[in-house]
C-alpha cells in the first residue's frame, strides 16, 4: 500500500479518473460544500490516501499513514470512510474490505470494479450503461435500488499484456 510507493499515483484510465489529486481535493471540497456538509482535515486527508493509494486500501494501512493527524483512532477513520461513500467520493469494495477514491462524481452510476487476480489492482470502471441496467431490471422485479456496488475479477489489461 501507500507506504512503499511514492505518492504520484492517480488513476487515469477512465475519463473521470482524478488526474491530479490536489485539483481533485479542491473539487471534492465544492461537492461537499453543495451538499451542506464539511470537509475536515481528517476527512480531506483520508480521501488524499485513498488517491494516492495504488491499491484499494484497508482501514488500518490508512490509520498507519495518517502521521498522527488529529486523535486518529479507527473510528475516526471509520467516521470519514462513511462520510465519503455517503457523499459519493469513495467506495468500499466488500470483497476486499478495501476502500477506493471515486472520481464520477459528475454523473449518476453504479459503481463497477474491475478487480484484478495477478496484481490486486482494482479499477472503477465509467459504467453509465450499467447504472440504467441495473435500475430498470431491479425495478422490472418491483425493487426500489438505492445502490449498489458490482466486483468483476479478472485480469487488468497490463497483467494481460
Ligand atoms: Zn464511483
Ligand atoms: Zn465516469
Ligand atoms: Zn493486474
Amino acid at each position: 500500500m501507500a507506504t512503499s510507493h511514492p505518492h504520484t499515483h492517480v488513476h487515469v484510465n477512465t475519463p473521470c479518473s482524478p488526474q491530479d489529486v490536489d485539483a481533485f481535493l479542491n473539487e471534492a471540497e465544492t461537492l461537499v460544500a453543495r451538499q451542506g456538509q464539511r470537509m475536515t482535515k481528517i476527512r480531506r486527508k483520508v480521501l488524499r490516501l485513498l488517491l494516492e493509494s495504488p491499491e484499494p486500501a484497508k482501514a488500518y494501512d490508512l490509520l498507519a499513514n495518517l502521521d498522527g493527524e488529529g486523535s486518529a483512532k479507527p473510528p475516526t477513520i471509520y467516521r470519514a470512510l462513511d462520510f465519503l461513500q455517503d457523499t459519493g467520493l469513495a467506495h468500499k469494495i466488500e470483497s476486499l474490505n478495501a476502500y477506493v477514491a471515486c472520481g464520477h462524481t459528475r454523473h449518476r452510476h453504479s459503481a463497477v470494479f474491475l478487480i484484478c487476480e495477478k496484481c490486486h489492482g482494482a479499477e472503477e470502471l465509467h459504467a453509465v450503461a450499467t447504472n440504467e441496467a441495473l435500475k430498470a431490471e431491479t425495478e422490472a422485479a418491483g425493487f426500489h435500488m438505492n445502490r449498489a456496488v458490482v466486483e468483476v475479477r479478472g485480469i487488468c489489461r497490463d497483467c494481460a499484456a
